[in-house]
């Protein structure tokens, strides 16, 4: 899986400037339920991962995502860096050098659970959560379809606009939280499309 250098920098820069590119987005869903820096916070993520692009995607995939994971819990304050920052370290951790798609399955699952002891949060909570946890179940019954990942994540962070938020800034707002996107949710969504679109666009995901 993007065993090479061309295509993890391609991917590694598609998703940061996707991250980029709706940053207002992702602040106007913080200004309603939150303090209105989740774009901001992640633009900062994103900018300092492009900073890092060439060494990043110089790196095996497992080791660039810890690289990543590692800069992001250094560079984004907020919630939200150090908990995307757990996952992608986790992620990196629980990947073999040599992974395929199932690989991919398990070490989405650690990852997903590293970021539960660190926010002491779990899926239900209106969060990233409520994104991350239904796209793991998608990738259990086929990690190798990406549009249905793909839909499955937005889906999911359109279904954190009913709910109460019972973690994070937005649980200080009580019932008023309900009826607005999670940001954290939207941006987990972003992140997911962006993957699954690029992959298969190269015909990464088709393979093993
Ligand atoms: P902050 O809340 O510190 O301002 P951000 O605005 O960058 O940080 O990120 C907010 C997002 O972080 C929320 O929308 C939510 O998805 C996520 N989040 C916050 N706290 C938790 C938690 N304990 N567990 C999981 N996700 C969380
Ligand atoms: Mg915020």
């Amino acid at each position: 899986m993007l065993s090479d250098r061309e295509s993890r920098r391609a991917l590694i820069a598609t998703v940061a400037q996707a991250v980029i590119d709706h940053a207002d987005e992702l602040t106007a869903l913080d200004q309603a339920i939150g303090d209105g820096d989740h774009g901001i916070n992640m633009k900062r993520g994103a900018e300092a991962v492009l900073a890092d692009l060439d060494s990043l995607a110089d790196k095996t995939l497992p080791e660039g995502l810890k690289g990543i994971g590692m800069a992001l819990v250094m560079k984004v304050g907020g919630a939200s860096g150090p908990l995307y920052g757990t996952f992608l370290m986790s992620l990196g951790k629980a990947l073999p050098e040599e992974g395929g798609a199932e690989d991919l399955v398990a070490a989405f699952d650690a990852a997903l659970q590293a970021v539960m002891a660190r926010g002491k949060s779990h899926p239900g909570q209106k969060t990233m959560l409520d994104v991350l946890a239904p796209a793991l179940e998608c990738l259990k019954a086929d990690p190798r379809a990406p549009a249905a990942l793909s839909a499955a994540a937005g889906a999911a962070a359109e279904a954190t606009i009913p709910m109460q938020a019972e973690r994070g800034r937005a649980s200080f707002l009580g019932e008023r939280s309900i009826g607005h996107m999670d940001p954290g949710a939207r941006s987990s969504a972003l992140i997911i499309d962006t993957v699954c679109k690029t992959l298969e666009a190269t015909g990464e995901a088709a393979g093993t």
